[in-house]
C-alpha cells in the first residue's frame, strides 16, 4: 500500500478517535482485551496464509476477474467499517445511506436512465440479479425468463430459486445471444435477460435487436452488466456500440462495482427503470426503524443488513474517479487498450490463436496443435506451466470451457481454451511481457 494512503489512514483514525470523546469516558471490558504479543502473533499467521495467494495485483495476474480494491476504496471501508453503519435502514448508518442514495443517482446517471431511478447496492452481482429475476417473476408469475447459454449460471440457478421457468437461448458463433432462436420461443417469454459482457468471453448481446422485438409485446428487458456495465463510459468506442446506446431503454440492469468499479468484494448494484417497482418490495417488518417518513433503503431491497462501508468506499472512489469518460474511463480505456494489443499479439503469433474479436478487455485463445484433439491438453498444460514458474516468471491465465460453434471451424466437443481478463490499468503497460511469456510456455509444453 502507498505511503500517503497509510498516513491518511492513520490521521483519519486519529480524527475519528477524537470524535469518539466527545460522548465521554466509558470503561472498557476486558473480555475484549488482547495483548500487543498476541495480535502479533495472529496477524503474522494471517500474513503467511494469506501468502498463499495467487498474485492478484501483479499484470502476470492475467486470469480471472480479480484484483484488488483501489487504495481510496480500501482506505474509505477501512475508515467507514470502524463504525460498521448498515445500511439496511436510515438509522443504522444515515451518513453512508445518503452516500448510498447518491452514488444510485450517479450510477443512474451514467446509464442515462430515467431520474429518480430505483436502485441500491447489494453484496454482490448475483442478490441483484436474482432480485431482477424476482420482479420479472412478480410481474409475469405464469411466464418464462429467457437467457442465453452464455449468460452466467446464476440466472438458470435463480430461476430454480423462484420456481420459475428458465430457457437457454443458443448463442451465434461470436457467442451472441441468437435472434431466430430467440423468437422461437418469445411467446412463453416474460423476461429476456441480455448479457452486455459475458463472464465468459465479454461477448455483448444483441440488445437493439432484442428490445424491437420485446418491448411492443410488453415482454421486460433485463440486462446483466455485471461485469461489463462501467465500459458504458466507452460505448461510442466499443464494438456493438448501437447495443450499449440501447442501454438506457432496459427495465432493469445489474452493474458489479466489484469487478470494474475499483471496489472490494462486497458491491453490487441493481437498478428499474421505473420507480414504481418499489411496491412490490413493501414489507412490515416489527424490528426496523421508523423514526424516518423517508422511504429507507431497507424498504426496498430483498437484503437486510448491508455493509455501509461498501457505500463509503464506492461515495469515495467516485468522488477520485467520476463515472465519466475522463474519469473511471480512463482506466476502463487501459483494459480495453491492453484487450486490443493482445489480441493482435496472438494474430501475429506463430503459437497462438486468437477464438473471438474481444468486445471488452477479455481475449480468449487456444496454442496451434496438429489436431484439434490436442487443444485441450496444451492448454491444460500452458496454463498450469505459467503458475508453476518462478515467482517472478510466472503467468497467471484462466480456462474457458468454450462451445464447439466458436472455433473458425467448428469442432465436435467443447474444449478448453486459455482466456485472460485484463481488468487492470497496469496490463496495458505489460502486454508485450504477457506475450513474451506465452510464447515460451508454447515452446516449454510442446
Ligand atoms: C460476475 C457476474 C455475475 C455474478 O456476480 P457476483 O458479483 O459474482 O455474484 C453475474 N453476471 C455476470 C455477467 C457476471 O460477470
Amino acid at each position: 500500500m502507498e505511503k500517503p494512503y497509510i498516513h491518511q489512514l492513520l490521521a483519519s483514525l486519529e480524527a475519528t478517535a477524537a470524535w469518539q470523546q466527545q460522548f465521554g469516558p466509558y470503561p472498557a471490558h476486558p473480555s475484549t482485551g488482547l495483548s500487543e504479543a498476541r495480535i502479533a502473533e495472529i496477524i503474522e499467521e494471517l500474513v503467511a496464509r494469506l501468502g498463499g495467494n495467487y498474485p492478484f495485483f501483479h499484470p502476470a495476474y492475467a486470469g480471472q476477474m480479480l484484483k484488488p480494491p483501489h487504495p481510496i476504496a480500501w482506505l474509505a471501508y477501512t475508515l467507514a467499517m470502524t463504525h460498521n453503519p448498515n445500511n439496511h435502514a436510515l438509522d443504522g448508518g444515515p451518513p453512508t445511506s445518503a452516500m448510498e442514495k447518491e452514488v444510485i443517482a450517479q450510477l443512474g446517471q451514467m446509464f442515462h436512465f430515467p431520474e429518480p431511478c430505483l436502485g441500491h447496492l447489494t453484496t454482490s452481482g448475483t442478490t441483484a440479479n436474482l432480485e431482477a429475476l424476482w420482479v420479472a417473476r412478480e410481474l409475469a408469475p405464469e411466464k418464462a425468463i429467457a437467457y442465453s447459454a452464455s449468460a452466467h449460471y446464476t440466472h438458470s440457478r435463480m430461476c430454480g430459486v423462484l420456481r420459475n421457468e428458465g430457457i437457454a437461448i443458443a448463442t451465434d458463433s461470436q457467442d451472441r445471444m441468437d435472434l431466430s432462436a430467440l423468437e422461437a420461443v418469445l411467446d412463453r417469454v416474460g423476461t429476456v435477460v441480455v448479457t452486455l459482457g459475458t463472464t465468459g468471453t465479454g461477448s455483448i448481446d444483441p440488445l437493439k435487436d432484442i428490445l424491437a422485438l420485446c418491448k411492443p409485446q410488453g415482454i421486460r428487458v433485463h440486462v446483466d452488466t455485471a461485469y461489463g456495465g462501467f465500459f458504458f463510459l466507452l460505448k461510442d468506442q466499443l464494438p456493438h456500440a448501437e447495443d450499449w446506446a440501447a442501454l438506457p431503454e432496459a427495465d432493469s440492469l445489474v452493474v458489479d462495482p466489484h469487478k470494474h468499479g475499483l471496489q472490494p468484494y462486497g458491491c453490487g448494484c441493481v437498478l428499474f427503470r421505473d420507480p414504481g417497482i418499489g411496491r412490490l418490495y413493501k414489507h412490515d417488518s416489527p424490528y426496523t426503524y421508523f423514526s424516518s417518513d423517508e422511504l429507507h433503503l431497507g424498504e426496498i431491497s430483498l437484503e437486510c443488513s448491508r455493509a455501509g462501508a461498501a457505500a463509503a468506499a464506492l461515495w469515495a472512489t467516485l468522488r477520485a474517479f467520476p463515472p465519466t469518460a475522463e474519469g473511471l474511463g480512463r482506466i476502463l480505456h487501459a483494459s480495453r487498450s491492453a484487450a486490443l494489443a493482445l489480441f493482435e499479439g496472438l494474430q501475429a503469433s506463430a503459437n497462438y490463436i486468437p477464438l473471438l474479436t474481444p468486445a471488452l478487455d477479455i481475449v480468449t485463445y487456444y496454442p496451434i496443435t496438429a489436431t484439434p484433439a490436442e487443444i485441450g491438453p496444451r492448454t491444460e498444460a500452458i496454463y498450469r506451466a505459467g503458475m508453476q514458474a518462478a515467482p517472478a516468471r510466472q503467468l497467471h491465465l484462466s480456462e474457458f470451457k468454450a462451445g464447439p460453434h466458436l472455433f473458425p471451424s467448428p469442432l465436435e466437443h467443447p474444449t478448453p481454451v486459455l482466456r485472460s481478463t485484463l481488468l487492470k490499468p497496469s496490463h496495458a503497460l505489460y502486454v508485450p511481457t504477457i506475450l513474451a511469456r506465452l510464447e515460451a510456455l508454447a515452446m516449454q509444453t510442446r
